[in-house]
């Protein structure tokens, strides 16, 4: 079995009910957050929660190649003001922090945005500054950039835009990339014929690379190609289409990476995770 598919799953009350929580839906894989995704601070982790969560994941067979955090949603690595941007370093710094801690070694996040202040290569360049400061800090925790759907003034919508912040990384090895299916087809890309999924990750795969991809969001879209919104909905309930999701199970360019699940509906969960491996 080379794919590893799971959900976004809660890690309320503590990060060690994560496995707990993925290991119940009947995931081989998951993501979480690892401090509260809305708030600035948080309490360190303590080595109760750090050692419970390395024995639950030996327990229920989650191998750290197969977990992928996502950070939280106020960090903006590209943020045009000092202000905003230490802060942002600060509070990835802890989040890359406490992947190590618990023995992660890939954190996911959105680029960011230059809220309308800066131009859109100087964002790229302080998110690529925000990724070297982070990574010089660390050992053995990749940075790994979300595609986004190019939602408001956020960057990281198109594969040219990946790959700047790449080329101005410092650590090669210590930086990758996600792609959200909803995302890719917000931005405008379509995946969703065979014609057109071999062409969208050929580009990828020629303007960014395959050898960076560390996971994947499978989930479906509210909305249609190009209207940069993002809406995901659950898998064969949006406009999406089966097709895409059998490809990309069927596509060995995605084993061996956590595919994770962010659909809106939590009770589905279990019923969609067999649903794609269904479709191997
Ligand atoms: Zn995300
Ligand atoms: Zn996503």
């Amino acid at each position: 079995m080379a794919k590893y598919i799971g959900a976004h799953i809660s890690a309320a009350g503590g990060v060690e009910n994560a496995p707990v929580n993925a290991h119940q839906i009947g995931a081989k894989a998951f993501a979480f957050f690892t401090k509260n995704q809305r708030q600035w601070k948080a309490a360190p982790l303590t080595d109760e929660s750090i050692n419970l969560f390395k024995e639950r994941c030996e327990e229920f067979g989650f191998d750290a190649d197969y977990i992928l955090p996502h950070d939280s949603y106020l960090i903006n690595l590209g943020h045009p003001e000092d202000e905003g941007l230490n802060k942002s370093r600060y509070a990835f710094l802890d989040e890359m922090q406490r992947c190590e801690q618990l023995g992660i070694n890939r954190l996911n996040f959105h680029p960011g945005s230059h809220l309308k202040k800066i131009d859109i290569d100087a964002c790229l360049d302080r998110i690529a500054e925000s990724i070297n400061i982070a990574l010089d800090k660390t050992k053995g925790v990749t940075a790994v950039i979300e595609n986004t759907a190019g939602q408001g003034t956020n960057l990281g919508h198109t594969f040219e835009q990946i790959a700047h912040i790449i080329d101005k990384v410092e650590d090669k090895s210590r930086v990758g990339v996600c792609i959200d299916t909803a995302h890719t087809l917000a931005a405008g890309y379509e995946i969703r014929t065979e014609e057109s999924f071999k062409k969208t990750f050929q580009l990828f795969e020629d303007i960014v690379g395959f050898k960076y991809l560390k996971g994947m969001h499978i989930n479906d879209s509210k909305k249609e190609i190009g209207t940069k919104v993002d809406r995901h909905d659950s898998i064969g309930k949006g406009v999406m289409g089966m097709q895409l999701f059998e490809m990309i199970m069927k596509d060995t360019r995605f084993d061996k990476m956590p595919l994770i699940l962010e659909t809106p509906e939590v009770d589905l969960w279990p019923e969609e995770i067999q649903l794609l491996y269904n479709l191997k």
